[in-house]
């Protein structure tokens, strides 16, 4: 896609804008949008940003019955000096090729898709919302257009970038919530889709995410696939514990979302000197750090919540309290550096801003 120009068609009508204090995640979206589709043998073309708007699929898509689709989710940040703040988005385009890869689908070209972003950004910059904790989710993700009823990879797609503002995630200050461990569904399995982002994973989520809601717990924690024993993932977010003084997070192991916010963490970490390992963690594990009172912080990790702290376990009945179900130091440290750094009000020692 290098080198390539993009078309542009204004939307005359404006949308209107809702006020910060009512934004609901992903429910209003920018005026404009942009497109790129893909034809096997001819490759990327007509790369345009058009007015936001339904799309005309014939029933016969190989997404609408295959779901042969990928997305990725990141955030745009305007501070008051009028500067638009990405965070590592070069690893959004990485980990959406590694996505498509794993469902067979075209590559994009990651530097020329961050462009395209940027161009997005600066024709709907008026749409990124500044007050604190508020942000403009972008949502780029790639569908299989094919008509075609056959179990094949679709020859033809198309690559979109959508955004949507988004109020602050913790309206009343970042606090814990109640998980509740799933030991009948499994999210993933190594071998399986797992670690790309695929509309599949979720919605084979949702049915333990009703149970958990009907219960009064906010998400569930995921459990591998083979023994029901170690940890995998939390809700849609990678999952962190302080064990007795130590960090530790389930290993990348095939069916776990390589974390753009997990990676941060760990590099966070190491920079602050705080011991912090990737390895196998099992809920017995953490059941015997809780009885030895040794479990001092859980914390879910993503970028809609940036930091999510666990207040409360439930497993097989047993109910174990973190940290009194109060939000724990390096949660609050970690969650305070990080927004800190997206929102440029904290110096960014990596380089992670663009
Ligand atoms: N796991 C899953 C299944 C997810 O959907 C997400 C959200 N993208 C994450 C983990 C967290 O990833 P990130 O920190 O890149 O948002």
């Amino acid at each position: 896609m290098n080198s390539v120009k993009i078309r542009i068609t204004e939307n005359e009508m404006k949308n209107e804008k809702t006020p910060a204090s009512q934004l609901a995640f992903g429910t209003k979206f920018t005026d404009h949008m942009f497109i790129a589709d893909y034809t096997a043998g001819s490759g990327w073309h007509d790369h345009r940003i058009v007015p936001y708007q339904p799309l005309t699929l014939d029933p016969s898509a190989t997404i609408l019955h295959y779901g042969q689709t990928v997305f990725e989710g990141m955030k745009a940040y305007l501070s008051e000096d009028g500067v638009v703040r990405l965070f590592r988005p070069e690893q959004n385009m990485k980990r959406m090729n590694s996505s498509c890869d794993r469902l067979s689908m075209p590559q994009i070209d990651e530097d020329f898709a961050l462009e395209a972003l940027k161009e997005l950004l600066e024709i709907d910059k008026e749409w990124i919302p500044t007050e604190p904790g508020t942000s403009l989710y972008i949502r780029p993700f790639m569908i299989a257009t094919e008509a075609h009823l056959g179990v094949s990879a679709s020859k033809t797609y198309s690559f979109m970038i959508i955004m949507s503002p988004v109020g602050s995630y913790y309206k009343e200050g970042i606090h814990p919530v109640k998980i509740l461990v799933e030991s009948e569904y499994v999210r993933a399995v190594a071998g399986g889709t797992g670690m790309a982002k695929t509309a599949g994973n979720y919605a084979s989520s949702l049915k333990a995410q009703e149970v958990a809601d009907r219960e009064g717990y906010s998400q569930v924690l995921w459990l591998d696939g083979i023994e029901r024993k170690y940890i995998e993932e939390v809700g849609s977010m990678n999952v962190f514990f302080k064990i007795d003084g130590e960090v530790v997070t389930p290993s990348l192991n095939g069916s776990i979302l390589d974390g753009i916010t997990r990676k941060s963490i760990i590099e966070l970490l190491k920079y602050w000197g705080v011991p912090v390992t990737e390895r196998k963690v099992s809920m017995e594990e953490i059941r015997e750090a809780y009885l030895d009172g040794k479990l001092d912080e859980a914390f879910g990790t993503g970028t809609a919540a940036v930091i999510s702290p666990i207040g409360e376990l439930r497993w097989k009945g047993e109910l174990f309290y973190v940290n009194n179900g109060e939000t724990g130091e390096i949660s609050k440290k970690l969650y305070d550096t990080l927004t800190g750094i997206q929102h440029g009000t904290i110096e960014d020692p990596f380089g992670w801003v663009v």
